[in-house]
Parts: C-alpha cells; structure tokens; sequence
C-alpha cells in the first residue's frame, strides 16, 4: 500500500526534508508509515508563497472562489470511499463513521460555496450628511492553520473552507498522528488553486507548528487543540499582534430531568458519549441525573454500555475503535487507577484497558462511573476517552450550577419532555452549544465554538466566514 506523503508548497508538491515521523495503526499499534516532517526552511516557504498569493487571490470574486470550493467538493465526493477507509486505518474508528464524516467535508465545501455569495452586513447609507458610508468584508488575510488528531480531515475542512472562500491564503499543518487523510487531498488542491494559495505541509507541534504560529508573516493563527497549545498561540500571537481562532477541549453536562425519556437518553448516550472512543470535545460526558430516576438509569445505562461492541475498524459490527496512541492510551488508563484508588466512586460497567482483537491496540473498556462528586477530578478535568460519569441531583438550580462549574464551556445538553422547562435550562447554561433531547449533532448551517477555556470563534456556518473577514468602512464625501 503507498500513501500520499508529500506537501503542498507554493503550488509544487514537495516531500518533507526534516525528522521522519512515524504514523501508527491505533487497531494493532504498528506503523503504516512514516513521513519526514517539514524543515524551518520549509515553513518559510510556505509562508511566503502565501504571502506572495494572497493580492491575487483576496482579489477574486465571490463568485470565482465558490467555483474552486465546489471543484474540491466534486473532487472528495467522487473518492470518498478511499478517503474514508484511509481515515478509519490513520484513527482506528469505525468506517461507518469515518464514512459519515467525509460526507460533513463535502457538505461543507459546497456550504462555503454558497455563503460566501450572499454575505450580510449593515445598509450603505448617507449616516452624515454629504457622507456615504458602506461595509467591505475583505479577508483576514495570511493564515496558519493547526487542526488535531481526533477527525483529522474534518477539522482541516473546517480550517480550510471559510478562509480559502473569503480569499485569504494559509499553510495548514495537521496533525503529525494523523495525517494522511489532508495529504490526500494535496493533490485535488494543487490542480484546484493557483499556486501558494493553499499550502499543507506536516511535522511535530514544538517544531513545525512552533515555527509556522511564530512566523512574523501569519496574520491570523486559527487552532483546534489542547488549552496547552493554545497558551502557545496565544504567546507567540502576542508578539506581533496576531489575530487568533481557537477550538479547545471540553467536558459536556448533560442534566436528565425526572421527566426524560430515559429510554431515548440512555439509547442516544451509549451512542454519543462512546462515539470516536469518546475522543471528541463534545463528547457528553458528566451526567447529571435526577434522584427520581437515577438508580434506574444508572442500571439500564450501564446494560447499555456493557454491550458496546469494541474492535477492528473495518469489521461490520464494531461500535467502538482504539484510543489514538500509546500516550493517550497511559493516560487513560491513569485516571481509570486513580478512580478505581477513590472509594466512593463506583465503577458500573467497564473501567479497564483491554486488549484488541488479535491481542494488540490501544483500546479501553467503555466505562461508567456512578456517585461521582463535582469536585472529583474525573468530573473536572477532560478525559478523552470512553469514559463518563453520573452524579444524582435533587435541586434544579445545584444541577445547573454544577453543569456550569468547570472551566470548559464547549456543548451541553438538557433531556426532559418540558419545552418549558428546557428553554429555562437553556438561558442559564454558558456553552457555545446546547442540544436539548440529543447531543454531538452538528450541521454546516450553524456554528461550533465555545465560551471560557473552551476558546472562542467559530467553525461551520455564516459566522466562520465573518471570522476569516475583516468589516472596513468604506466612507465617501460627495
Ligand atoms: P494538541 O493541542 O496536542 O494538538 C493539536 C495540534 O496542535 C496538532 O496539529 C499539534 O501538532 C499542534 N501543536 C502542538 N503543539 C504545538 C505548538 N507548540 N505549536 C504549534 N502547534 C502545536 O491537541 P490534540 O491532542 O491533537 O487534540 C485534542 C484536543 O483538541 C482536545 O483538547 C480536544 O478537546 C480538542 N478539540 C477541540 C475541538 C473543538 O472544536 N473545540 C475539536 C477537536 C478537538
């Protein structure tokens, strides 16, 4: 099997000069491939092909780059089978999930497409006598992508989407544990966009993204990852005054009222809460139940749970794959001892790392963990892993409370029959999203983005676009 390894820099495609970095099967832990990370040198020419792209490119109209963004949808859409078997071998998930996942890509390309034709703004108009006033939206203008492991090309379609629609020009790095998907698409982007445009090259954070984010001729850094590199954005922002876009992690609540569909919740949970091998910033996570009903849910959740089918990503009745490396695996497997070291955390079902089918892989059973206390760690602190954890409730207002006191502010969800009661729920939570009777569904309509830790901006939808534009006043004396 060979795989498309090389960058993408000033419209040559190019293969990496620096370290050869492993790229590991999280199913068996073997290596697929390795790939020789981008030098210093390299990142400086991606860098100044975008700069020298970018009068050309910001210049074109609506209409041209919709053109380009629809070619790339036609592109991916007509190879989505390959481009979804290969992103289920880099992460270990599901196929059927990678498969679900490609499609998103496509829709968003063609969202993009269409949006950035019919932008909105306020009404040219005479605000000062003798004086006409308009609103241009012009690019941001050179951007430094850096998207994560978890939904590798997912995450570089929403990185590349609204900027390559608004007409700025960037280098996206992905992941360096997951790249082969966004090197896929090199060459669909090489044949699309004129050169310098749009330029990928791969290799480690602290040292390819380290050089790209501290590089004086990025404009805007857009981030999807950990708050630790976000620290690292947001420093080597501040030396030149950066603008930044920052997707962190996340630790859902989910508040079960006493008059929720426990069946619905408990078949919608074990789907979304283990979904990805719960390797997802939204992933809901820390139920909060309602003393009525809890017993019973915490019975039935853990039956649902123990069924969960783990294993190979390409074998048809696989629910749930690997966690991603051996590090995430360690870490993992950590928090399940401290747990199991805390006496008054029960866990219901599951609560060790197994071994994959064929005795190797980094997976982790699907587990539930019951009487969990706000302050217990497990509560607090984002996991990344199939694990969750129930808390009872008697009090609406110490439920909401508690949704609200971590320092994540990414998603929640409210699970109750009472619209009214819902809507309540809904005004008094601080999350960029909220799903009432589901979760973790998004739509390219509408945007994704937290509030606190979680970051700020947002991905998908109209408002991606006015984040990769600038308003200017435009003010004319007649
Ligand atoms: P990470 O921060 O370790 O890595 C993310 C990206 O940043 C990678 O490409 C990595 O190479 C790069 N990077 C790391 N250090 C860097 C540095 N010093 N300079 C420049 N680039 C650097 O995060 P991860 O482990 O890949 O992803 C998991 C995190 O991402 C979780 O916290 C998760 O919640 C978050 N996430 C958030 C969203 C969202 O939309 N909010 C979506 C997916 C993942």
């Amino acid at each position: 099997m060979t795989y498309d390894k090389k960058f993408l820099i000033n419209g040559e495609l190019v293969d990496g000069m620096g370290d050869a970095i492993p790229v590991l099967n999280p199913a068996t832990g073997q290596e697929i491939c390795s790939i020789n990370e981008a030098t210093p040198e390299q990142v400086d020419a991606a860098v100044r092909a975008s700069q020298e792209a970018f009068t050309g490119f910001a210049r074109k109209t609506p209409g041209e780059r919709s053109g380009l963004l629809l070619e790339v949808a036609n592109r991916l859409e007509a190879d989505i089978d390959a481009f979804a078997a290969l992103e289920s071998l880099d992460t270990g998930k599901p196929l059927a999930a990678a498969q679900d996942e490609m499609g998103a890509c496509v829709d968003l390309f063609r969202f993009m497409a269409g949006a950035v034709r019919n932008m909105s703004g306020i009404a040219a108009g005479e605000y000062m006598e003798g004086f006409t006033s308009m609103i241009r939206r012009d690019p941001v203008g050179i951007v430094a992508s850096i998207s994560p492991w978890n939904y590798p090309l997912m995450m570089a379609v929403w990185k590349l989407a609204p900027p390559l629609a608004t007409g700025c020009t960037m280098v996206l790095k992905p992941s360096e544990l997951t790249p082969l998907t966004t090197l896929k698409m090199v060459n669909m982007l090489a044949d699309i966009y004129p050169k310098g445009v749009v330029n990928i090259i791969s290799g480690r954070g602290q040292t390819t993204g380290d050089r790209l984010i501290n590089h004086d001729g990025i404009e805007f850094i857009s981030l999807t990852g950990s708050i630790r590199t976000a620290s690292r954005v947001l420093e080597a922002a501040s030396k030149t005054i950066k603008n930044t876009h920052l997707e962190l992690g996340g630790k859902a609540p989910v508040i079960i009222y006493d008059d929720a569909d426990v069946a619905n919740v408990i078949e919608n949970l074990k789907m979304f809460s283990f979904y990805n091998a719960g390797q997802d910033c939204t992933q809901p996570c820390r139920y909060y139940v309602a003393d009525r009903i809890y017993d019973n849910f915490v019975a039935d959740m853990a039956s649902a749970v123990a069924l969960i089918k783990t294993g190979q990503p390409d074998a048809d009745d696989t629910e749930m794959g690997p966690i991603i490396t051996a590090d995430q695996f360690k870490r993992v497997s950590g928090v399940l001892d401290d747990v199991a070291a805390n006496k008054h955390l029960e866990v219901v079902t599951g609560g060790k790392p197994m071994q994959g089918q064929g005795g190797s892989g980094f997976f982790i059973e699907p587990t539930l963990i019951a009487n969990a206390n706000q302050s217990d760690m497990v509560v607090q602190e984002e996991i990344f892993g199939p694990v969750v954890t129930a808390t009872r409730f008697n009090d609406v207002d110490q439920a909401i409370a508690w949704a609200n006191d971590t320092r994540y502010g990414l998603s929640a969800s409210v699970w109750t029959e009472n619209v009214g009661r819902a809507m309540q729920t809904v005004a008094r939570l601080r999350y960029g999203i909220t799903w009432v009777n589901t979760h973790l569904v998004g739509v390219s309509e509408m945007p994704h983005g937290g509030m606190k830790s979680s970051g700020y901006g947002k991905d998908m939808s109209i408002y991606a676009l006015e984040d990769y534009t600038v308003p200017r006043h435009i003010m004319i004396a007649h």
